[in-house]
């Protein structure tokens, strides 16, 4: 009995085929995704000295050839494999250094089926620059840049649509991001940064998140989506919507466009923040004021886009998209056009074409921003100085408050604000103020 009892599981078949793997690094981590063609039972520990990550998977077998794997940009020197316990897998990962493990699975999507997904997360290592914005100013001091952070959708594991020729939309768009980003970066008082620079995934929560620390004053969402039917074409521009989808092609897109993460992967599972009730409530008070600057600058850039491509609405549309949910940074997504769509399939895939949009979307960026330029900025004194002709001066007195000094001149509030680059309505006795005349 007992000689029967240990010979069996080597007799036996293991259960799952490891059939194939992929990697994708990215700046802080690396991502090992094996395909397990349905749920394994999996356990995952690191060792030090040398730097190694065991990943044992039950009931499986090696179908996959590692040696085909790149391993450049990734923080792994080898990956070794052997049968364990006659029917279980282990694969060690050798490391160039120590990271921290983390493993989920992945439910299938239309590229690939069931997988297991490791990361490797490179500690300490920083994803972008530090924000660029100083945090104090003065007159005399440098005029600050107006931000963009730029977000090519999906990555990785997540290929976006699918156009009929097989164009993938993660491509595409990270293409035309890194032209949009050169150009804004090739213009005195902008400066861009990318969500993604390579072909990885980042949770849409992340993407906002990065918006975030880098005081953006735009956030900007690209994308190239497929929809049911071949027919639909054009560009459109989207802003976030608390009261539902403008059209059904909105609902449709928001749909998809959320269900990234499943597909892409969002890493830390624990997102259970207790507040998620009252964040949220907060989170659309705050929203409001950035829904209405968003479909400001959202118009600005359709309407450049409707010089250079059809475009699919005459109007920037609304739908709840979870990327654009960022709760003071105005955001736009642009539907650069239908992956769907043969025509646009190969428009997209042209340079030429990527470029022709990410010039418009740039001269709607900067046609925003250079009619109201954020506070602080290089573009706001510029204008202050293309109006110096146009406006005198007042001395605050005694008693004056900011709405005093408006009516009395016959101005706003917001206009002394803008002109006089106020964060808010307080005036000092004696302090100027540039007054517009016309
Ligand atoms: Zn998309």
């Amino acid at each position: 009995m007992l000689l029967l009892a240990l010979l069996l599981p080597s007799v036996a078949q293991a259960g799952t085929a490891i059939e194939g793997a992929r990697i994708w690094p990215a700046p802080d981590h690396t991502r090992v995704v094996f395909d397990t063609g349905a749920g394994v039972n999996h356990s995952i520990f690191a060792l030090e000295n040398p730097a190694r990550l065991v990943i044992d998977i039950k009931d499986a077998s090696l179908k996959a050839d590692f040696a085909n794997l790149d391993l450049g940009d990734s923080p792994i020197r080898r990956i070794r494999s052997a049968p364990r316990n006659g029917r279980d897998l282990r694969v060690v990962l050798d490391l160039e250094e120590n990271i921290k493990p983390r493993s989920f699975q992945l439910e299938p999507n239309q590229q690939y089926g069931h997988r297991l997904v490791v990361d490797l997360i490179q500690e300490g290592r920083k994803t972008q620059p530090e924000p660029s914005r100083p945090l104090l100013r003065d007159d005399a001091g440098e005029k600050r840049d107006v931000i963009v952070v730029i977000d090519a959708g999906h990555g990785g594991e997540d290929p976006g649509a699918i156009g009929p020729a097989g164009t993938l939309e993660k491509d595409v768009v990270l293409s035309m991001a890194r032209t949009l980003k050169s150009l804004i970066d090739s213009k005195p008082g902008y400066k861009a940064q990318l969500t993604r620079t390579g072909d990885y995934y980042i949770d849409l929560r992340s993407r906002t998140l990065l918006a975030r620390k880098q005081n953006a004053d735009l956030f900007v969402s690209v994308h190239a989506d497929a929809f049911r039917s071949s027919q639909p074409s054009g560009a459109s521009v989207f802003a976030l919507s608390q009261r539902g989808a403008t059209s059904e092609t909105a609902r449709w897109l928001a749909r998809s466009e959320n269900r990234s993460d499943l597909i892409g992967g969002v890493g830390g599972v624990s997102l259970g923040d207790k507040n998620d009730v009252l964040a949220g409530v907060l989170l659309d008070l705050s929203m409001t004021a950035s829904i209405n600057a968003s479909v400001g600058v959202g118009d600005y850039v359709l309407r450049q886009l409707g010089g250079v491509t059809k475009l699919h609405k005459r109007g920037v549309e609304q739908a709840s998209f979870a990327v654009l949910k960022s709760p003071d940074i105005p955001s736009i997504l642009v539907e650069a056009g239908f992956i769907s769509n043969h025509q646009e399939e190969r428009n997209l895939r042209s340079s030429a074409y990527q470029r022709k949009i990410a010039t418009a979307v740039f001269k709607g960026i900067d046609a925003y921003f250079q009619n109201m330029p954020p506070p602080g900025t290089l573009l706001a004194h510029q204008k202050r100085q293309g109006n110096a002709s146009n406006t005198s001066q007042y001395r605050v007195q005694r008693g004056d408050t900011l709405s005093g000094v408006a009516r009395k001149l016959q101005t706003s509030v917001q206009e002394l604000m803008r002109y006089n680059d106020l964060n808010d309505d307080r005036v000092l006795v004696g302090q100027t103020l540039q007054i517009p005349t016309s």
